[in-house]
């Protein structure tokens, strides 16, 4: 079977994760798609396929006579896709000798053009893997898991020989919970590779080290008549807040390794006010000028206001994993000889967000990420092609390969 036949499968088993819910996995059709995993492993011969109660799917191939010695390699996938767009049927559109121009998504009013996805002009003459235009399409991660199911089928009918192969389908990505609960120990590889990339050949490995920034601002609230020198607004204090960060230091304004301050939210009245920031940088120690700063705008403010008027809080999301991959860099070098060796060029790419991989690589199970050929995530211009498919396929099968040699 190819793999794309596959993601047409598992996309139509919707699984939105809910960042609302407090249970894990978030929403409990995540585990409908976990039974037909679990099934489907074995049907391929991986007996010791299970799910655990928290939704997370594993199973291990043991390593061929021989090659028991060998590195014991992890490929990890997410089940859940984003809530945006996937509240009615996902419906998936093929289309085949795709002419390479902007493409109408169905009757949705929604185009895929050429402007904003350059990279379809290479697709010319593929197969091109659409939603309708109304939802996503789902192959944010559902490429993924259809490649490493696709990539034991090769490895046991093709009898190639390897080393134990370890595979995991993990709930909750999308809301920044699932690796928490992850096994590192049931799951028993040496180094792992999540398949959440985009385009095929990408090998990421940077990623933004992640802070949440909140200020709670508590504000003086008397008659507006009556309240000259008294009165002080806290909307208005937390305006003043937001003017003396750098304005062109937000997501608009920042791409590659350049790092950002992000106003997700805001809200306030004369008495409270509050500011909620991401706050995201490759660099560790410009992040930690970046935190100095929230750090002094908060000390000024209250030396202006009043002592307590402002207070900022500030907690850690993820670090950048390349600290630890940079200890075990043949997980980047064999990935681009796999990529070289199946016909894709390897395009090693800092991400501007995080992976699952970074917290596993944290905890032990150093976890680069690989592309599966997937565009457009998050929203109703989702797609893929067939080949590209089928090369981020074989650049796994091709690193299995590589580390059985
Ligand atoms: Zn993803």
């Amino acid at each position: 079977m190819r793999a794309y036949e596959r993601l047409l499968k598992y996309v139509v088993v919707r699984t939105p994760s809910d960042e609302n819910s407090s249970t894990v996995p978030s929403s409990p059709c995540q585990f409908e798609l976990g039974k037909i995993l679990v099934e489907e492993l074995k049907s391929l011969g991986v007996d010791n396929a299970y799910m655990d109660e928290k939704g997370f799917v594993y199973g291990k191939l043991p390593a061929t006579s021989g090659y028991e010695d060998k590195v014991k390699l992890g490929f990890i996938a997410h089940m859940d896709t984003v809530a945006d767009f996937c509240d009615h049927d996902i419906v998936p559109v093929i289309t085949e000798n795709y002419n390479g121009e902007d493409f109408p998504l169905g009757t949705s009013g929604r185009t895929l053009t050429l402007t904003d996805f350059p990279h379809l002009a290479d697709c010319k003459g593929r197969t091109l893997i659409t939603s309708d235009g109304t939802t996503i399409l789902g192959v944010d991660d559902k490429a993924g898991i259809a490649e490493i199911m696709t990539m034991l089928e090769k490895v046991i009918s093709e009898n190639i020989p390897h080393g134990q192969i370890c595979v995991a389908f993990t709930p909750d990505e999308e809301i920044g919970t699932g690796a928490q609960s992850f096994n590192v120990e049931a799951f028993d590889a040496d180094f792992g590779y999540t398949l959440d990339g985009d385009g095929e050949g990408e090998i990421q490995f940077e990623n933004f080290n992640a802070y949440k920034a909140d200020f709670e601002i508590t504000g003086v609230s008397v008659h507006p008549g009556s309240s000259k020198d008294v009165m002080i607004n806290a909307s208005l204090v937390a305006m003043e807040i937001n003017s003396m960060l750098p304005s062109g230091e937000t997501p608009r304004g920042t791409e590659g390794y350049e790092g950002f301050y992000h106003l997700m939210s805001m809200s306030g009245d004369v008495s409270n006010a509050k500011l909620s920031y991401i706050v995201r940088d490759h660099d560790a120690s410009l992040m930690t000028a970046r935190l100095n700063t929230l750090r002094h705008i908060e000390k000024l403010m209250n030396e202006k206001w009043g002592e307590g008027i402002v207070k900022l809080t500030i907690a850690e999301q993820y670090k950048n994993m390349s600290e630890i991959i940079a200890t075990c860099m043949h997980l980047i070098d064999n990935a681009k000889k796999a990529c070289e060796r199946a016909n894709v060029v390897p395009q090693v790419l800092p991400i501007r967000g995080g992976t699952d991989g970074c917290q596993l690589s944290f905890r032990g199970l150093p976890c680069p990420n690989l592309g599966t050929g997937g565009h457009g995530y998050h929203g109703p211009f989702e797609h893929c092609t067939v080949e590209g498919m089928d090369q981020a396929t074989d650049v796994i099968v091709e690193l299995v390969k590589i580390y059985a040699e």
